[in-house]
């Protein structure tokens, strides 16, 4: 559904390219960026077109809680990228989340997810979904067997997010898939952290990936997001329920993310590089006591995130020497990072899991998923690493 010119590109082309290129529904103006299409609703020609619209007959737009073309666009091109048959667009990524359960589960039903994800991804699996009589057991990331292990026969969802967040460990996403769909098991990943210039989970057999449009497919930290993208058969039912329950993608937030996606792989490929750099000098200085970041070779999962990933992200987690109190300390002392749980900005960010984004979790739960007093995360942005190596030192040296 959309405008009528948004035929897709065609599938040879590069990342970059269908970035750019991907998803364009020009108006009868024939304007050459994309058009933002504020309006709730569309006109009919007869009554009979109404009908047919409203019965999916015909294709066409008809309200924007499930059809707008701006919205329209920005699946299209997320979609290509994933190398999706389809994608459905939604208000944030929690809601490309919730939206996903929604249509795929019933009560009774059993989702593996692992003990690493998102804080509220957690809330929403270990404590929401529960009320609803949607269970789901939680196990190492990196542990194939207790994912296997965890299976029941009501079993329907395995959830991924790899790398986690904030420790960057990695699921073997093709061993998972495997477990998965040897009992018919559907596995979503949410590939917020990689997007899909680094990591395509579509093409290791995932199917259904979810993103927080919010982080680096804006890219410059200005709007919520979310989607979901996989097959169309998946994907439908997902539409069906955000047809009705309506956590639906704002037509400006999607004209925003379009914008933000012709940048995404310089902007990955330049704070992953810094990132890299970043992660070598933390890793070398004695204030620290360990740095996880996928693209060094110190990773307990190194070789994994080479072959499954095309960089190691923009997401460097390390923990200094002491605990809550040092941590702080280099917090405080930063002049340029920016102290916010948000992450995929152009702008470097700092946080203390612990007492942020991890702290609605119990104890018990941050101490399963390794989120330690002493630990910060930070989302690499465009500035210079020197610049950021000078503001993190600040507090280094006071350790
Ligand atoms: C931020 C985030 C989410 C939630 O996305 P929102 O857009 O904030 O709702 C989900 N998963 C991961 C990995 C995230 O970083």
């Amino acid at each position: 559904m959309g405008g009528p010119t948004d035929m897709p590109i065609g599938k040879h082309y590069q990342p970059e390219t269908l970035a750019v290129r991907e998803g364009v529904a020009r108006s009868q103006f024939n304007e050459h960026s994309e058009a933002l299409y504020l309006t709730s609703s569309f006109v009919f020609d007869s009554a009979a077109q109404a009908a047919a619209r409203f019965s999916g007959d015909e294709d066409g737009n008809v309200y924007s809680r499930f059809t707008n073309p701006t919205v329209t666009a920005f699946q299209g091109r997320l979609a290509a990228l994933e190398g999706a048959e389809a994608c459905v667009a939604t208000a944030s990524g929690m809601s490309a989340i919730l939206s996903l359960v929604m249509a795929l589960c019933k009560a009774g039903d059993h989702i593996v997810a692992s003990t690493g994800l998102f804080g509220a991804t957690q809330q929403l699996l270990g404590n929401i979904m529960g009320r609803f009589g949607v269970h789901t057991s939680f196990v190492a990331q990196t542990d194939v067997a207790a994912w296997e292990a965890a299976m029941r026969p009501e079993t329907r969802l395995f959830f991924l997010e790899t790398p986690s967040n904030p420790l960057t460990e990695i699921a073997d996403i093709a061993a998972l898939v495997a477990v998965a769909h040897a009992r018919n098991v559907i596995v979503a990943v949410d590939n917020c952290f990689c997007t899909p210039i680094l990591q395509r989970p579509l093409d290791l057999g995932a199917d259904l990936v979810v993103h927080s449009a919010t982080k680096f497919l804006d890219g410059q930290g200005r709007v919520l997001g979310g989607a979901v993208a996989g097959s169309r058969n998946l994907t439908d039912e997902v539409f069906k329920f955000l047809r009705t329950a309506g956590p639906t993608l704002s037509a400006f937030n999607a004209w925003v993310l379009l914008k933000g996606m012709e940048t995404l792989k310089i902007r990955m490929q330049a704070q992953s590089a810094s990132a890299l750099a970043l992660a070598h000098w933390l890793e070398a200085h004695p204030s620290v006591e360990r740095v996880v970041y996928p693209g060094l070779p110190s990773h307990p999962q190194h070789a994994l995130a080479r072959r499954q990933q095309s960089s190691g992200g923009a997401i460097v987690a390390f923990t200094v020497k002491g605990g809550r109190t040092e941590a702080w300390k280099v917090v405080d002392s930063c002049r340029l990072l920016s102290i916010t749980a948000n992450l995929g900005d152009t702008k470097t960010t700092l946080t203390h899991p612990a007492s942020t984004t991890h702290g609605r979790i119990t104890p018990e739960q941050r101490s399963a998923a390794g989120i330690t007093e002493g630990l910060l995360r930070i989302a690499v942005g465009l500035e210079a690493v020197v610049d950021l190596q000078d503001d993190l030192e600040r507090g280094l040296s006071l350790i």
